[in-house]
């Protein structure tokens, strides 16, 4: 199986993949990625045509853990591999704009926006929409990078300065209760199962911890039914990922991811199945395996510096994960996850865990 990038994401594929007997050969810039120090990997930019098409002879089937790889250069690989999840799917998650449109078009709610290319629609868009708002880079935004918060009409010119440009998109602030996200797995026979819900807690736009499985039957029922919807006209294979805002107790949905994500680590040691190896199932048309939980679980990321492994490792109950990269502020360096019988118990030995955990 091919892998166009190898970082955390794919380093988690390839280490399900052993298991399963799935050999992964990654494509990265770097020979020291998470991926690379896990499986072969072909050692280029991840849009080289000559790199990709001998990832594609050497691959059954392709898939990526980075979606903001062009669907242009992977058109020409469709006519000698699979390429699963599908392009039109990877296309759609990198413009903002294009995944609220699919959205609305399916009846699912979305914040109120509008696109905006230059400093007057930043202005109109602010005065039709209304304040506090988001001002957004439609493309290769992630993890909070590429936004700026509006409070203020004083601030625009400010908004405009940090972020202006073309390609921009304007939503309402979203006063959320929480953050929530739904990863979800399709096979090419249409077969659909469904993780637990996860609650999210975000700072600076960067995930920081996620809780699992989070209860709220008519929250989870609808949430299925939209990534169905979502899956079944893009006719999907894989895992979705989608992020919903609960906003006055009804899901408003902000980004989905084409891939596995961060807020479905925690199925690693808390689900039978884990989202890497449905990943993998799904794209190698293998039977997908069970969702279910295994406990209650929590996910903390270790972000810009590895906390003192020892100390966590005497948690009972804690699985650490070293993703094997350069801490740099911000970056995403692992995470542990604890797995509990009890909400109760999980949310202490949390509490415990996050006291040792500092985010840089
Ligand atoms: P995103 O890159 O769109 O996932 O944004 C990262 C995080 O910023 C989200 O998880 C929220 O915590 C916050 N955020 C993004 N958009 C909005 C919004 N329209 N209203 C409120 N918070 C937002």
């Amino acid at each position: 199986m091919g892998i166009v990038g190898a970082g955390q994401l794919g380093r988690m594929l390839a280490l399900a993949g052993y298991s399963l007997g799935v050999r992964c050969l990654f494509l990265d810039r770097s020979a020291q990625s998470p991926g690379a120090q896990v499986a072969s990997t072909l050692i280029g930019d991840l849009e080289d045509a000559a790199l990709l098409a001998e990832l594609a002879a050497r691959s059954d089937v392709v898939t990526f853990d980075w979606e903001n790889i062009s669907g242009s250069v992977l058109q020409p690989l469709e006519s000698v591999t699979k390429v699963r999840p599908p392009r039109a799917a990877l296309e759609v998650s990198q413009d903002r704009l294009a995944e609220k449109k699919l959205f609305t078009k399916l009846k699912i709610p979305v914040a109120a926006h509008a696109a905006v290319d230059n400093f007057k629609e930043l202005v109109s868009a602010a005065r039709k929409i209304g304040l506090p708002g988001v001002l957004k880079t439609r493309r290769l935004g992630y993890d909070g990078k590429g936004q700026f918060v509006l409070r203020e009409i004083s601030h625009i010119e400010e908004a405009w300065q940090a972020i202006g440009g073309t390609g921009l998109i304007y939503e309402k602030f979203q006063a959320f209760s929480r953050e929530v996200s739904l990863v979800s797995v399709r096979s090419a026979a249409g077969h659909v199962v469904f993780y637990p819900l996860s609650a999210n807690t975000h700072s600076e736009g960067i995930l920081r911890y996620s809780v699992a499985p989070f209860t709220n039957v008519s929250l989870e029922r609808t949430a299925q039914r939209y990534l169905k919807l979502i899956m079944n006209e893009l006719k999907y294979i894989g895992v979705l990922t989608v992020e919903f805002f609960v906003v006055d107790g009804k899901l408003v949905a902000n980004e989905m991811a084409p891939r596995v994500h961060n807020s479905g680590h925690w199925t690693i040691e808390g689900c039978i199945t884990s989202q890497f190896e449905n990943h993998l199932r799904a794209i190698c048309d293998l039977p997908l395996g069970s969702t279910r939980p295994l406990g209650h679980a929590a996910m903390i990321n270790f972000l810009g510096k590895m906390p003192d492994r020892e100390r966590l490792l005497a948690i009972e109950g804690l699985a650490f994960h070293d993703y094997g990269k350069e801490p740099r502020p911000g970056r995403k360096l692992g995470h542990c996850t604890i797995l509990k019988a009890r909400p109760r118990e999980r949310n202490q030995v949390l509490a415990d865990a996050l006291k040792l955990i500092k985010w840089a």
